[in-house]
């Protein structure tokens, strides 16, 4: 049976894009004869605020959408979170870092004068590796007294796993589709966890989709890239890997994606506004599946 499953940050209201995103994941369910679960990502605890979550739940039930329960809120998944990593670790590709933002940021921009050390990923410069440099010793040793973050040693990692490909259904920025061959290293050294959050966003995202059953990962293109890195933890950890359909990205009227602070086109405010659950369809060009 297909699952899919909307993922939303209770972090602002929802907007037209996360309508989007949240109808075709309940369609595509719906067509198949499947289950449309519900993921709270509430990690971030400095900007997750429960108001935030009873609202989307409320915009999600006016646009018509009804999910499985349980909902699952990933502020409690500290403990599966755990045992990932500590299965990572235990195969030997996870490493603690030390360095702040500010250190990695320095390193950077001293590596601007050898480009070619430079590796540049999705989101920007690469995190350049220092800390995977550490002995043994100096790792323990700082562990002790310092604050740090736990990181994929992601070559190695890659290494292990051996040729990986997901399977496509929608398409990726570039139209890609069907059996993509994985890039895992694309966004480096990820970060597994941090001192003041339990999972970062791709060791989470993959440790829940297997847990909650999701078959199909529907979610807009921007994430096209991650799924590469999340193809990677999911072999490493023995998970299922679903099919993903990456769909378009709803756009402003200066092409640039919607952002929580786009008061205007919140369902909140539509609604208010008077606008009905239809229009909001029509609006993003979806029809309901008969
Ligand atoms: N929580 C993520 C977001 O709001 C979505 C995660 C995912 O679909 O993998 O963008």
């Amino acid at each position: 049976m297909m699952f899919t499953r909307f993922a939303p940050s209770p972090t602002g209201y929802l907007h037209l894009g996360h309508a989007f995103a949240a109808l075709t994941a309940f369609d595509a369910a719906r067509i198949a004869g499947g289950g449309f679960l519900l993921r709270i990502e509430d990690l971030d605890s400095a900007r997750a605020r429960t108001a935030f979550e009873d609202a989307i739940k409320a915009d999600l039930k006016w646009l018509g959408l009804e999910w499985e329960e349980p909902v699952l809120r990933q502020s409690q998944r500290a403990d599966a979170y755990a045992q990932a990593i500590a299965k990572l670790d235990a195969m030997g590709v996870v490493y603690p870092c030390f360095c702040t933002r500010k250190e990695i940021a320095e390193e950077v921009a001293r590596s601007v004068e050898a480009p070619h050390q430079i590796a540049l990923g999705p989101e920007g410069a690469l995190y350049p590796g220092t800390c995977r440099k550490l002995t043994k010793d100096a790792q323990r040793a700082r562990m002790q007294s310092e604050p740090h973050a736990l990181r994929l040693d992601v070559g190695k990692a890659a290494q292990m796993a051996g040729r990986l490909h997901f399977e496509e259904r929608g398409a990726g920025p570039n139209g890609e589709h069907g059996a993509i061959n994985c890039k895992p290293d694309l966004f480096g050294d990820i970060v597994l966890a941090r001192k003041e959050m339990p999972a970062a966003y791709h060791l989470a995202v993959v440790v829940d989709d297997a847990f909650q059953g999701v078959t199909l990962v529907t979610r807009g293109n921007d994430l096209f890239a991650a799924s590469h890195v999340q193809r990677l933890l999911q072999a490493l950890l023995g998970l299922p890997a679903p099919a993903y359909a990456h769909h378009r990205l709803i756009l402003d009227a200066n092409g640039r994606k919607f952002s929580k602070r786009d008061q205007a086109v919140t369902l909140h405010s539509l609604r208010d506004a008077g606008v009905e659950p239809e229009e909001i369809r029509r609006r993003l060009d979806l029809t309901p599946p008969v």
